[in-house]
């Protein structure tokens, strides 16, 4: 890994580092060969210590290789706009980058963010919120599994991609809530790690799925009461 500059891994020593960089390659071409991160799109990092390992600007997630991913400060550096600093010769981190950090700032508890534009989601996050007892997300309350597991699914603001006002948006919503959607654009979730972050994106995914299935066709969602319950099961 490069040291200087703020971009060292913190705490984590060099084998977590190369553990990390398979892990997040890994899970990167499970979520590309699952149809969840078509084209270039999607991003992964995780926490290093004081730093996060993102995947780089201009790949594809199937394709993506270890020595590919961007360390990058977990805070705002000054200087060079964000996306535009990799560790110093290194691989530019995705122009999502400031996304990334708004989680971990958002949630120490944190350790993995997943950034995906899965179709079922990205259609989710372009329609208007549903009539949800006590939510104010676009997905209607129908099964308790994604109650509980998804929560309310709020969706941050619109702006431009790698934007500040993005980020911000995201910073807004995090603290309280794990799983977002981004509006016209896709879904963010921060898990304890990979793999818990994994499948709350596919949690979603399969949610907003259902979810578009039943779009026009008569069909009975969860009453106020089962969800208020669900939420205090939740906690
Ligand atoms: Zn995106």
């Amino acid at each position: 890994m490069s040291a200087g500059d703020g971009r060292t891994a913190g705490e984590d020593g060099p084998g977590d580092e190369t553990r990390a960089r398979a892990a997040l390659v890994a899970t990167a071409r499970h979520l590309a060969s699952q149809g969840l991160s078509p084209g270039s799109s999607g991003n992964l990092s995780v926490r290093l210590g004081h730093a996060l390992l993102l995947t780089p600007t201009g790949s594809a997630l199937r394709r993506v290789r270890p020595e590919e991913l961007a360390l990058a400060p977990l805070g705002a550096a000054p200087g060079p706009a964000p996306g535009a600093s990799g560790a110093a010769g290194g691989p530019r981190p995705s122009k999502e980058l400031p996304l990334h950090r708004a989680v971990y700032a958002a949630r120490p508890d944190a350790r993995a963010v997943v950034h995906l534009h899965s179709p079922a989601a990205v259609a989710a996050s372009c329609l208007e919120p549903a009539r949800r007892p006590g939510g104010t997300g676009p997905l209607e309350a129908l099964t308790p599994y994604a109650v509980m597991r998804l929560g309310d699914l709020p969706v941050a603001p619109y702006a431009a991609p790698g934007s500040d006002a993005l980020a911000a948006g995201v910073a807004a919503l995090a603290g309280a809530h794990p799983v977002l959607l981004l509006a016209n654009h896709g879904s963010l979730v921060a898990g304890p790690d990979l793999d818990a972050a994994v499948d709350l994106a596919e949690e979603l995914e399969a949610a907003a799925a259902l979810a578009l299935a039943l779009h026009g066709v008569p069909h009975r969602a969860l009453g106020a009461a089962a969800v208020a319950a669900l939420r205090a099961r939740r906690g």
